[in-house]
């Protein structure tokens, strides 16, 4: 079957560890996916110059952010990459090449931690090319399409609204922050992905966008959404006032294989 798409709204590192009402909805959404043959994760923290699929015999936990607990910098995740997928991707995408020297970062296996907690199959990271404008990053996902078909998992970690410097630890969403947050999902609802393309032309989107990188993501998962496929837009909260915690999920997720098995 199709595997489906998901952009994932990944926020606070901390999420890597905590319980809470996104990563609840991220645990679900893992155990409704049906069996895939590889994962390939498009993160917000993996910026290149050139195209670069990060796999590894032993993909690393990449810690890239400082001021957390001891926790959050011991924790593990433990997976795998496979040549034989990177260069698949390579090929489909005709550019890239292959980078050992990254692994999985927070935006990658703070998400992963839950939605596979101990995963099976590769997971690969394709990273964000800094050259490319935003029309470059989705007519670039497009080709990623046929892995779909052959049972690659396309996942993306980002933020539709993420900016650091505006984070209130106590208070609510900013009106700036909800109201380019609405405009974004209402955009994905109808399908306006010229307008999501041209994300820099909205207003707040200097607030919202203050750098691209966590915005970009999202791009690639809508550039793979076929005809009339469902769309499931979760966790639709703005969390410590600037981060938009929303996600989306194109296609089926239900694990048909899973469920008819599970009766015998
Ligand atoms: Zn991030």
């Amino acid at each position: 079957m199709t595997q489906p798409v998901i952009f994932f709204g990944h926020g606070s590192p901390m999420n890597a560890l905590e319980e809470n009402i996104f990563t609840q909805k991220w645990r679900e959404i893992g155990l409704s996916l049906p069996q895939a043959r590889a994962i390939l994760m498009i993160s917000a923290h993996y910026e290149t110059n050139g195209v670069k699929i990060a796999s590894s015999p032993n993909q690393k936990t990449i810690h890239d952010f400082y001021g957390f607990p001891d926790e959050l910098f011991a924790a593990q995740y433990p997976a795998r990459g496979d040549l034989v997928v990177a260069n698949r991707v390579i090929e489909v995408l005709g550019e890239g090449e292959i980078d050992q020297n990254w692994g999985l970062d927070h935006g990658a296996w703070s998400v992963l931690a839950h939605t596979h907690p101990r995963p099976e199959v590769p997971i690969l990271q394709l990273s964000l090319d800094r050259k490319k404008s935003p029309q470059e990053h989705y007519e670039l996902a497009k080709k990623l399409s046929i892995l779909r078909d052959e049972g690659v998992l396309i996942l993306a970690s980002g933020n539709i609204v993420h900016n650091l410097r505006n984070i209130d630890w106590q208070g609510g969403a900013y009106n700036w922050a909800r109201d380019f947050n609405n405009e974004i999902v209402a955009a994905i609802l109808v399908g306006n992905v010229e307008k999501i393309i041209n994300f820099e032309s909205l207003k707040h989107s200097k607030l919202a966008v203050p750098t691209p990188e966590h915005f970009l993501p999202l791009l690639y998962i809508l550039a793979l959404k076929q005809g009339q496929e469902n769309l499931e837009i979760f966790n639709n909260e703005i969390d410590l006032g600037s981060i938009s915690m929303t996600g989306f999920l194109i296609g089926s997720s239900e694990n048909k294989e899973a469920r008819s098995s599970s009766s015998f």
